[in-house]
């Protein structure tokens, strides 16, 4: 099936009450046969629901859809964005071990590695996105997994997927890409030699701003990397959590499996299951969306990069970009709706996200409302004066989450804004 089918009907069953829309099954508990169904279903010789923490059948269709739409092997929803690039890390590191994560970051993700994980224990060791050879200096046998994003968040670098992949694969390292941005319509890591994605199902997952929600999304047959793979110890030995349970025994997506048996377990960011419908109705119109969110960002960037007040268009759909040839390697469909540009001083910067009207001063993307941030004193602000440095965050730069609206209205709107 093509992607637009798939966005709208992957992973639903009608029912006998032949449901057209899928149904948001608002429940904590589910009721067992008998208590001999109950244990069998704890001890996973049968698959079924069991409390709303571990699965629900609302968010059973949000998780296959997105799996069919990046072509996965199995998936996992989350309450937030953050709590699936949490688990995707808890899954595989404890203290002690190490991970290697581009410095070129959405900043809760730079916060979470170079703060709180070192807190417990893990060690974050960084790499310019743009030089992806860095990364062989940095790996040891404690380290376990490689973080990045396809399309980064403001910078809108490019990862060159390929470079990193060949590291990985050499150390047998599992890698995690963080394709928020660029949405499965433009991006299917996992096609790529991949073996995780994640996702903030917040920005174009809805498209509209109207929940906070994430995803882990294996490959298919992840079991032949962790498979007696002394990185993944615990995936090959027997999970006393679980009465001996050996994940890389079972037949079934190990990775998001004991995401959900173990972490969902014990720390519980599960999405609701109305937020799970939310996702649902986002991804039927995702493909659609993306397109006029794209074609829209491209004018936009084009636009800006003859304004002589603006230094520096970063948008990879630009031919005079320094990422141009890697987009057109990866995702030559579209650059997806995000770009940022660069204006002389940090005052300059806020008083232009002052003036615009249409664009709204917000700290979110990928809704269909236009959206104007100065991540210097936002979304970043957190960041020492180095990290913004290191994550190319000059303080004249200015993020743009290009919306629906016409797009003439939008270039007017910066025009006036710019002066
Ligand atoms: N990843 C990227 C690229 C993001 O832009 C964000 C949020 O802005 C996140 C992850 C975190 O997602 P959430 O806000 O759903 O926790």
């Amino acid at each position: 099936m093509q992607e637009q089918t798939l966005a709208i009907h992957a992973g639903y069953e009608k029912d006998a009450q032949g449901t057209m829309a899928v149904p948001i099954y608002q429940t904590t508990a589910y009721e067992f046969r008998d208590t001999n169904h109950a244990a069998n279903l704890f001890e996973l010789k049968e698959l079924g629901n069991i409390y709303t923490r571990l699965m629900n059948p609302t968010t059973d269709v949000f998780e296959k859809r997105f799996n069919a739409l990046e072509q996965g092997g199995g998936a996992v929803g989350t309450a937030s964005g953050m709590a699936a690039i949490f688990y995707a890390i808890a899954n595989v590191a404890e203290a002690g071990d190490n991970i290697i994560v581009a410095q070129q970051v959405y900043g809760g993700t730079t916060t979470l590695t170079g703060h709180t994980i070192k807190r417990f224990g893990i060690e974050t060791r960084y790499f310019n996105v743009n030089e992806p050879s860095q990364i062989e200096a940095l790996v040891d046998e404690k380290t376990k997994i490689i973080l990045f994003e396809s399309i980064t968040n403001p910078s809108i670098d490019v990862a060159d997927f390929e470079a990193i992949v060949a590291i990985a694969e050499k150390h047998n390292i599992i890698t995690c890409v963080d394709n928020t941005v660029a949405t499965p319509i433009y991006c299917k890591p996992l096609t790529l030699g991949c073996d995780i994605v994640v996702h903030s199902a917040s920005k174009y997952t809805t498209g509209q701003g109207l929940a906070i929600g994430g995803i882990v999304i294996e490959r298919e047959n992840l079991v032949e990397k962790i498979k007696g793979n002394p990185r993944y110890a615990h995936f090959n030995e027997p999970d006393e959590s679980y009465h001996g349970l050996v994940y890389s025994d079972l037949p079934l997506p190990l990775f998001t499996l004991r995401i959900r048996l173990a972490l969902l377990r014990d720390l519980g960011a599960t999405p609701s299951p109305f937020n799970s419908w939310l996702y649902i109705q986002g991804l039927e119109t995702l493909p659609l969306r993306m397109k006029q969110h794209s074609s829209s960002a491209l004018k936009i960037a084009k636009y800006l990069e003859n304004h002589p007040k603006v230094k520096k268009v970063n948008y990879p759909g630009l031919e005079s970009n320094s990422n141009y040839a890697l987009a057109q390697k990866y995702f030559p469909k579209g650059q997806s709706g995000l770009l940022s540009f660069e204006v002389e001083t940090k005052e300059e910067a806020q008083a232009i996200a002052d003036a615009t009207d249409i664009f709204k001063v917000v700290v979110n993307i990928g809704d269909s409302k236009s959206i104007i941030t100065h991540p210097a004193s936002t979304t970043h602000q957190q960041l020492s004066a180095q990290e913004l440095i290191d994550a190319g965050i000059p303080a004249g730069l200015i993020r743009l989450s290009v919306g629906l609206e016409d797009t003439e209205d939008l270039i007017k709107d910066l025009e006036k804004a710019l002066g």
